[in-house]
């Protein structure tokens, strides 16, 4: 292989038009001398929707200092996936010929502690995590940067990214954060307030550095989500959330401002 030959791998959400445009893509990026390499790749094109890139995330976060991502979107436009099947020609052009420009955004890391042995658990979210019970309501204590916050009664909470913060954070009334900004947010479900069970019931915005950890009360086991995933976690002692020292690189050929991602998914026609 040529030095400098840049490596690419590219992933479907699997319908027949994503497919169909994953095959003409691969042939384009091959006739302009890229190399397919599903092992380590240099660019990982999703071509889908959000939660095709979630995937293409998760299938690669083993090298994510050495990948590039970009998306195109056979749906609706996407935050992650905001090219179209119609500019593909285009984007092939510029990522055979240019240096592209790369830019980071912050993930979450999510450590899970166990009461007996077995080391801990981490795990990195490019959307967000959730916690909820698995038969009862979820009661945790929620400590901020080491001291006790709150103790938390109800369906779950759900630690997002900025890039996050457009899913399932918007859904419970998170705001929406730029991904400029190092910071999780982490953001109620259905929590019980009374006269007996209190939490603050705003979103919290954390920077760089402060952790929020949850320490169960009585109960042992939490259905844990990363992004798209569900885990069972039995025997939880801690669930530690952080900026994570990691980042996820995007491959930036054109201006798309995220506020005008923003005002085109959710506002504009
Ligand atoms: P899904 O159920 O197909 O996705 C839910 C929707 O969220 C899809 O329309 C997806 O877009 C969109 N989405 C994903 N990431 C986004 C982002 N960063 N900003 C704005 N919208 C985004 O499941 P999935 O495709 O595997 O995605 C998993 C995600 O679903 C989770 O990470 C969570 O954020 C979200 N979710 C949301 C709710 C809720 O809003 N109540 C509940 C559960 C999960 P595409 O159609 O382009 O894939
Ligand atoms: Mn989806």
């Amino acid at each position: 292989m040529r030095e400098g030959t840049k490596k690419f791998a590219i992933t479907s959400k699997g319908d027949t038009v994503s497919n169909m445009h994953m095959q003409r893509m691969k042939t384009y990026l091959q006739d302009f001398d890229l190399v397919l390499d599903e092992e380590n790749p240099d660019i990982v094109v999703s071509v889908g929707g959000d939660g095709t890139l979630l995937y293409a995330f998760h299938r690669f976060k083993h090298r994510l200092d050495k990948t590039a991502f970009v998306g195109v979107h056979t749906g609706h436009l996407g935050f992650y996936a905001d090219w179209t099947p119609e500019e593909i020609e285009k984007l092939v052009i510029a990522i055979a010929k240019t240096p592209y420009q790369v830019v980071e955004y912050p993930l979450l890391e999510i450590i899970v502690r166990y009461k007996h042995d077995g080391k801990p658990s981490k795990y990195l979210a490019l959307n967000e995590s959730t916690v909820k019970g698995v038969e009862s309501t979820l009661v945790m204590n929620v400590e901020i940067k080491g001291q006790h916050f709150e103790t938390f009664r109800g369906d779950g909470l759900c630690v997002s990214t900025p890039s996050g913060s457009t899913a399932y954070n918007k859904a419970l009334g998170g705001a929406i954060i730029h991904p400029s900004i190092k910071a999780i947010q982490v953001a109620e479900m259905a929590s019980i307030n009374n006269r007996v069970f209190r939490t603050v019931g705003s979103p919290l915005i954390l920077p760089d550095h402060h952790t929020c950890m949850l320490k169960p009360i009585n109960q042992e086991d939490f259905i844990i989500t990363i992004d798209h995933l569900q885990i069972l976690q039995k025997d939880v002692k801690s669930i530690q959330y952080r900026v994570a020292n990691e980042k996820i690189r995007f491959a930036r050929f054109r201006q798309f401002p995220f506020w005008k991602r923003v005002r085109d998914s959710f506002i504009a026609e």
